[in-house]
């Protein structure tokens, strides 16, 4: 149940709250709103009710990612991007770490392309165990020094709780890879740390999946959460390797605060299908995207043929940014 209170009267009708059922059931509150799990509305002090605008009964699990709780939206903001406000979060690299040099050039692009955040990763869930696994550490180091020295954030995927602490040393945002949308020692884990999260949805996950993911991370304290679309696997992956769910976009919106992200790389897994996806994503009105990119795609370490060359790249960003400020001349 979430109680919308009278302004004037809120924070006292909250502390009452608190004080006759927090030892009961969790109870969370933001601004003159407040959320008790368990508890019914016939429950309720005549003096509350009173004082209260509204009392919804329908309300989801995952209830501090909810609109019900939290009308406005959450803007996260990282030393060089704002993300969930107006502006459109271009976030771009290559899929994995390769080496020092290589993620320098590359970032040097993304900045060029209109980044401000470079991504890259240094611990790489791969399918098979044979295929490249990322540079750990070192790439983690190899990546912060590209970002510093082209002034963007960084994000990278944390893939093991025992690596959280090791990764919050070097990163501006943390990956959580598709693979481990529900992997919920990790979510625990990153929502212990004041660390932006940007949260992959599952390739089979439902939205209230994602959303429930996103709650744990919320549970820990860390409600810099941001939820990343990058397909769902359907029953044809013979010309896309996912297919890319574009309606979660404003479904989401609707449902949480958190910005919603697409990615439209590993969405479609071919380069040049990226970017009609891509603009597809702006007009989706998605607060940003992730996008990978490669000067010699037929090498890169992983991921190579949904990267996008340089050129094709600043093309795509220059379109995605023409877009997203078209879109915001519109009534
Ligand atoms: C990645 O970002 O390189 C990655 C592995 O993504 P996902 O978890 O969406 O497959
Ligand atoms: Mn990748």
């Amino acid at each position: 149940m979430i109680i919308i209170l009278k302004e004037t009267t809120a924070s006292a009708m909250q502390a009452r709250l608190v004080a006759q059922f927090g030892a009961k059931t969790e109870i969370f509150t933001h601004d003159n709103r407040i959320a008790l799990q368990g508890v019914n509305p016939d429950e309720l002090p005549a003096d509350v009710l009173a004082a209260a605008d509204e009392v919804i009964t329908d309300v989801p699990a995952a209830v501090q990612s909810s609109r019900l709780l939290h009308p406005e939206d959450t803007i996260i903001k990282t030393p060089h991007s704002v993300i969930g406000g107006a502006d459109l979060v271009m976030m771009a690299g290559p899929c994995s770490v390769e080496s020092a040099e290589h993620v320098m050039a590359m970032a040097k692009v993304a900045k060029q392309g209109g980044a401000t955040v470079v991504r890259g990763g240094a611990f790489k869930p791969r399918t098979s165990p044979y295929s490249f696994q990322g540079l750990g550490e070192t790439g983690l180091q190899y990546l912060r020094a590209a970002a510093d020295a082209n002034g963007l954030d960084m994000i990278t995927e944390v893939m093991d709780d025992e690596h959280v602490e090791m990764v919050a040393k070097y990163t501006d945002i943390f990956q959580i890879g598709a693979r481990n949308m529900q992997n919920f020692s990790l979510l625990k884990a990153v929502g212990q740390t004041n660390i932006p999260v940007a949260l992959k949805r599952g390739m089979s996950a439902t939205i209230d999946d994602v959303l429930n993911a996103a709650e744990y991370i919320a549970a820990g304290g860390n409600h810099q959460i941001m939820l990343l679309e990058r397909g769902i696997r359907t029953f044809d992956n013979k010309y896309t390797r996912n297919t890319f769910d574009l309606g979660a976009v404003p479904v989401l919106q609707q449902l949480t605060h958190y910005p919603v992200i697409v990615d439209p790389s590993h969405a479609v897994g071919e380069w040049d299908l990226v970017t009609p996806m891509a603009m597809a994503g702006v007009a989706a009105s998605a607060s940003g995207m992730i996008v990978e990119i490669h000067d010699d795609p037929t090498h890169a370490l992983s991921d190579g043929p949904q990267a996008l060359k340089p050129k094709t790249y600043l093309k795509m960003a220059k379109q995605a940014f023409q877009l997203h400020d078209l879109m915001q001349t519109w009534d």
